[in-house]
């Protein structure tokens, strides 16, 4: 297609491994299909990290970014001994992407175990919060942390986002898949917004599912799902369990998508052991960058590109990782997709309009400021005393301060007072103060107890408990009354 003064500029990343060859694939389908579209190059990953680029991301990618917003791109590697954090994760935080989209559909010609039953769903996964913050801290040279992080803004705008996604594809049913039953305030906040936002959309069935049932359901009968959101990890694991269900990685795509910035690419990696061989499958890519054209509403190229994927794999032409037949190479797919442009296959494209990402501000989300009590601390010590003898010695230090000893817990499970269990004990305590007088509560109070606390034992970290507009905002212990 020609190209005018309106045409938009895509930021292309080639990637490492067996990227450069899929995207160069999957932009030589692009061009093709019709669609109008000016290719920015620019790079990151491995070779930017060899360079000595610590995040892996270059300056003048960035910028790329910043003018497109609209990035394809190849998987990146992180190599051994070159920075430790991944830059597909500093590109997605960097410009806020904060939906992951992974949808996986029963493909034409590519038999599995589910053929037949019209699997056609789609993970959405929250993409900058939970565990993959990677906020981690050594605790003691044998205990580690990762803190779980979720906010209130964080799960509105992911559950809003499934809810919009479903109508623009003309879906029925949106479930969210939290592991609330165990993780209350955390996994539980989505549970909650999801719930809230959904009273919103009368026009979609919407449901809570435990993550672990919604795993043992999706191997069980996948067609019972449409779209499932979901947190960070949660989505990661559960987006590839989906993908195996229509074929494996070598077909499952991805929108990262945020209210500037998207970001279209494979669910796979590098995939090391293919690159430089011509044999690798460009369908994932292929389908990540039919997700981009229908962002950048260029609908009839996405069809036309989608339905020649599809007509190519039905006419039996296979890449490797169908195990049936005689495999083609990437260019050989590549060309059988080319020639046919234009032409329909008996798996019809769904119909789609413009995805609405919501728009929903920090002060939007924000709870107004209400009241907040302080019951006491958790003070996390450093310690291979048995609990009894910690607990002696607590008690003598927290005499002539307004804290009690309440309880201490190892590893989330009371160890004393004893419960008549037999928690195996390592070395890091959770001991927990309560303040029986609220009116004694100030910082020096606490910071006199830390200092109390330093001359026993080394301590890493120290929790506030408070009652937050008449709520409990700290979890009791396992087996605490
Ligand atoms: P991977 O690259 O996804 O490869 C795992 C396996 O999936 C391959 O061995 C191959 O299976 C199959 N596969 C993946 N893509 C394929 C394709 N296009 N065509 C055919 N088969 C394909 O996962 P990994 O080996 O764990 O990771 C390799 C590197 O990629 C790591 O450095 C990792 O950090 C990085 N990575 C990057 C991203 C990203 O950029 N978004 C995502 C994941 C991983 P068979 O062996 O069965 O043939």
């Amino acid at each position: 297609m020609t190209q005018t003064s309106s045409t938009p500029a895509v930021t292309v990343i080639p990637g490492d491994g067996i990227g450069p060859e899929v995207v160069a694939a999957t932009m030589r389908m692009v061009d093709a299909s019709g669609a109008s579209i000016i290719w920015e190059e620019a790079h990151a990953g491995a070779q930017v990290f060899m360079k000595g680029i610590p995040s892996g991301v270059p300056e003048e990618t960035i910028e790329s970014v910043d003018r497109t917003r609209i990035v394809l791109k190849g998987p990146l590697e992180t190599p051994v001994g070159f920075g430790e954090k991944s830059a597909n994760v500093t590109l997605r935080k960097l410009f806020e992407t904060f939906a992951n989209i992974r949808p996986v559909r029963e493909l034409p010609g590519v038999p599995t175990p589910y053929s037949g039953r019209g699997i056609d769903l789609v993970v959405i996964r929250e993409n900058v919060e939970d565990l993959y913050a990677g906020i981690e801290h050594m605790q003691t040279p044998d205990v580690a942390q990762c803190l779980k992080l979720i906010s209130r803004l964080g799960c509105q705008r992911i559950s809003r986002t499934a809810l919009e996604f479903a109508r623009a594809e003309g879906r029925t049913s949106v479930a969210a898949a939290t592991k609330s039953n165990i993780m209350k305030f955390t996994e539980g906040m989505l549970q909650r917004e999801f719930l809230s936002a959904a009273e919103e959309y009368p026009d979609l069935e919407t449901w809570h599912v435990i993550i672990d049932n919604c795993a043992h359901q999706l191997v069980k009968a996948p067609e019972q799902f449409e779209v499932i959101v979901t947190t960070n990890m949660n989505g990661d694991i559960l987006s590839d369990l989906t993908s195996a269900l229509v074929g494996g990685l070598g077909f499952a795509p991805s929108a990262n998508i945020g209210n500037g910035v998207a970001i279209f690419e494979a669910v796979h990696g590098s995939a090391p052991k293919y690159a430089g061989k011509d044999v690798a499958n460009p369908s994932a890519v292929a389908l990540s960058a039919v997700m981009m054209l229908r962002h950048l509403s260029q609908f009839d190229a996405a069809d036309r590109m989608e339905q020649a994927i599809f007509k190519a794999l039905e006419d039996g032409i296979h890449p490797q990782d169908v195990k049936i037949g005689a495999p083609v190479g990437t260019t050989a797919f590549t060309d059988a997709v080319i020639e046919r442009m234009g032409q329909t296959s008996s798996t019809p494209s769904r119909p789609h309009r413009a995805l609405q990402v919501p728009v929903i501000t920090r002060e939007g989300a924000r709870t107004a400021p209400g009241s907040r009590i302080k019951e006491g601390a958790d003070v996390f010590i450093e310690s291979t005393d048995i609990p009894g003898r910690i607990a002696e010695k607590l008690n003598a230090l927290a005499q002539g301060t307004p804290y009690r000893l309440k309880m201490i817990s190892n590893r989330g499970t009371v160890v004393w007072p004893s419960t008549g269990g037999s928690t195996e004990c390592i070395d890091h305590f959770r001991c927990r103060f309560l303040i029986d007088d609220q009116s004694a509560w100030n910082q020096e109070s606490l910071l006199d107890l830390l200092k109390r606390v330093s001359e026993h034992y080394r301590w890493m970290h120290v929790e506030k408990l408070e009652i937050i507009d008449g709520e409990l905002g700290f979890t009791r212990a396992q087996g605490e009354n």
